[in-house]
């Protein structure tokens, strides 16, 4: 979104190195640094704990934290219950992204008012392409034979609940916490009660227990991707492609219309 909106007229730094799993993102000094003399700083609150601890040691001179502006919603616990945490993949439901751009438009704006005309021109763009992703979702899987999908973990809450689906995650939110025995076998017997016909992973995760339960219950695997780091192996290059694949693959799990 800052590339986007910003285009020619920012250097935009990547605190997450692409293809490195977000949760247990460490800073290096160098970076904590940088967070003091950049003129923009875009994070969600509650999502990484070194930005949580950094962001107030810094003290940027601008701040978007998304967390500060969306419904967050509860966060599914390893034993797939709803605990008292929020959950942080707001990014996996577009209306979300269309309402941080906005956002990222007006902090740079604010940072570099000359160059207003652009960052509104462009942030206007990438709002129509995300609105048009969002109708797509809502279209493409308004009509599906099953709700339920079965996901490595649990990042698509958001997704799940902009688009009326039930999300049934091997683990909780931090994807690489290894499964109880236990929950393998609730997931197993979620996944027959509710006629699932793919066990889905992930392109960060190792699939050895997706591809496990999936051998167990004579089910298929395909990738659910939670766009927590875009690698050579994910299905597009940024985040409306893969989102974009994430469609396709749950239309096809889905039975959808
Ligand atoms: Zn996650």
């Amino acid at each position: 979104m800052a590339q986007r909106v910003g285009g020619a007229d920012v250097r935009v730094e990547n605190l997450t190195a692409p293809g490195a799993e977000p949760h247990d993102l460490e800073l290096t000094p160098r970076q904590v640094a940088g967070l003091a003399t950049a003129d923009l700083v875009i994070f969600q609150s509650g999502f990484q704990p070194a930005i949580d601890t950094a962001i107030p040691q810094a003290s940027p001179k601008r701040t978007v934290d998304s967390a500060s502006f969306l419904t967050l919603l509860a966060a599914t616990d390893s034993d797939g219950r709803a605990g008292s945490a929020k959950d942080p993949h707001t990014w996996l439901a577009p209306s979300n992204l269309v309402t941080i751009t906005e956002h990222v438009r007006d902090a740079l704006i604010e940072a570099r008012p000359a160059a207003s005309q652009t960052f509104t021109a462009n942030a206007a763009a990438l709002i129509g392409e995300l609105t048009t992703l969002d109708t797509d979702f809502r279209r493409g899987l308004a009509t599906c034979a099953i709700r339920p999908f079965v996901t490595s973990h649990a990042a698509f809450g958001y997704l799940a609940h902009a688009y009326n689906l039930e999300q049934i995650a091997v683990r909780g939110l931090e994807p690489d916490t290894e499964p109880t025995a236990a929950r393998i076998a609730e997931v197993q017997r979620l996944a027959t009660a509710n006629h699932v016909t793919t066990i889905f992973f992930e392109t960060l995760v190792s699939p050895v227990v997706s591809e496990s339960i999936a051998a167990d219950l004579g089910l298929v695997t395909d990738v659910l991707d939670p766009i927590e780091g875009i690698t050579a192996d994910s299905r597009g290059t940024d985040y409306l492609e893969v989102m974009g694949s994430n469609l396709t693959a749950l239309r096809k799990a889905n039975q959808c219309s």
